[in-house]
């Protein structure tokens, strides 16, 4: 096995942010180089160089970064490699593999007929024959490349998910490798890359499924060794639907800032397609023991929201209290604590652990210790729903008043409340929202221990007096 590394790739096109489909695609090949003892790489396809910026790029980069799945060697860029796509495709037309065709698109409609949207209009290797232009030097053209009808091993290849894949010679014809701007187009580079970074699995989305006969035909024809494939189902929408913005086709880079940890979005997503047992939750080296393609399923993968919240919840429960102070400030707000400056490390830490609890999100928790902090605003206390009855008005007053004169005990709270004759849970919703602004939070006694008497007694003043 050791000459035979197992060596894989994910080649995003820096387009776009790196997106949630292609986070998961990229973690099988992460998963599958890892459990294999192999080497997990990454190549920036940006031979597109009128839609790829530099932006995408390192946006795409810096997502890998953060999600703790960096190229094992160094990121390969497709257009430093111009100089080398020329070369084979020089060599492939002195061979004979490829030809220049000078046929226009109108050349084309008027001997071939236009097709329709879905109609396939194979090419009739008029350049091909015609020895007049074949070599030729002048006027527009583009590279086509020989496309051989009667090889079998091109038309079927063994997908290691779906099994043996069959096409029709004729769903094919001597397709473009060179556009006619000179620039050399995917299913070409993709071959000549793949093979200069000796990878041995293309593990990839089931799109491509139909570019693999083109992709095998070039490895013959350049006489490189062909990979083996594996094409993963889509990832869907709720009922199958087109998965959307809403129902979670997003990129990365927004996952993080909606706070989802990257160890959750891994979990997440590797069991997105992929079963083992009935086990939803793995650290990431369980992960890479159990992963292995055979488990990869054929059929599409429904994206749950709600399954990536749940997941995401239990790891930031997880995590200490410390591990979060860090994660916020170096992950999402660098300055973030600077605004807490009347807590110190330790109250900070005491006041996440009672706020980890009933969140599902990074982003939910900050703003959790900032109303904590703040206070909530008055107009979210006008807006809050909570009815405050004669009462309850009597003990929170009450209260104020205790805590004027007398340090907060335990059983302050409910001395109060008993003296009028109403319940303690009566008490602690109306109280809560004073302090938080919400009806659900920590305990009463452990928050009024963080906040001091003082300040509780400013917020419940408020309460009663945006309640008047
Ligand atoms: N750049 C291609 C894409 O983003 C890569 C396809 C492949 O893995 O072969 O779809």
């Amino acid at each position: 096995m050791s000459n035979n590394r197992v060596r894989v790739r994910f080649a995003p096109s820096p387009t776009g942010h790196l997106h949630i489909g292609g986070l998961r695609t990229a973690l099988f090949n992460y998963l599958f180089a890892r459990h294999n003892n192999g080497s997990y790489l990454l190549r920036i396809e940006d031979t597109d160089l009128e839609r790829s910026t530099d932006e995408f790029k390192n946006s795409i980069l810096d997502s890998f970064a953060w999600i703790g799945m960096n190229s094992d060697e160094p990121v390969v860029i497709q257009s430093d490699r111009f100089a080398e796509h020329e070369k084979v495709i020089e060599k492939l037309i002195q061979e004979k593999k490829a030809y220049r065709c000078y046929c226009s698109p109108e050349d084309l409609a008027d001997r071939l007929g236009k097709g329709g949207e879905d109609v396939f209009v194979r090419y009739d290797r008029y350049c091909f024959a015609n020895s007049k232009t074949v070599g030729g030097t002048e006027g527009s053209f583009v590279v086509r490349f020989v496309m051989n009808e009667n090889d079998p091993e091109i038309y079927s290849f063994d997908d290691m998910i779906r099994d043996t894949v069959t096409f029709l010679p004729d769903q094919f014809d001597d397709f473009i490798i060179v556009r006619s701007d000179g620039g050399p187009v995917y299913n070409f580079v993709v071959v000549v890359d793949d093979a200069f970074m000796k990878i041995t699995h293309v593990i990839r989305g089931e799109e491509h499924i139909p570019n693999t006969p083109k992709q095998i035909a070039l490895y013959k024809a350049c006489g490189y060794a062909i990979p083996r494939f594996a094409h993963l189902p889509m990832i869907l929408g709720p009922g199958g639907a087109k998965l959307s913005k809403r129902t979670g086709a997003k990129s990365v880079y927004e996952y993080k800032h909606e706070g989802y940890l990257p160890d959750a979005l891994v979990n997440y997503l590797a069991r997105l397609g992929w079963s083992h047992g009935d086990q939803e939750i793995f650290t990431r080296p369980e992960l890479v023991l159990a992963f292995s393609l055979e488990q990869v399923g054929k059929k599409g993968a429904i994206f749950d929201t709600q399954k990536l919240d749940w997941i995401n919840g239990l790891y930031i429960r997880s995590c200490t209290s410390t591990d979060l102070v860090q994660y916020i400030a170096s992950a999402m707000d660098e300055r973030f604590f600077d605004a807490m400056n009347l807590w110190s490390p330790e109250i900070i830490c005491t006041v996440i652990d009672l706020f980890k609890e009933r969140v599902t999100t990074i982003i939910q928790l900050m703003s959790d210790l900032k109303i904590f902090y703040d206070g909530p605003s008055a107009d979210s206390l006008k807006n809050s729903e909570i009815q405050l009855s004669p009462a309850v008005r009597t003990v929170l007053e009450n209260v104020i008043h205790r805590i004027q004169n007398e340090e907060w005990t335990a059983s302050l709270l409910k001395e109060v409340a008993l003296e009028s004759g109403v319940r303690v849970a009566e008490i602690a919703l109306p109280f809560r929202v004073a302090l938080i602004g919400k009806t659900d939070g920590p305990g009463i006694n452990d928050m009024v221990r963080v906040l001091g008497r003082v300040v509780v007694e400013k917020r419940l003043a408020l309460l009663l007096m945006e309640h008047a």
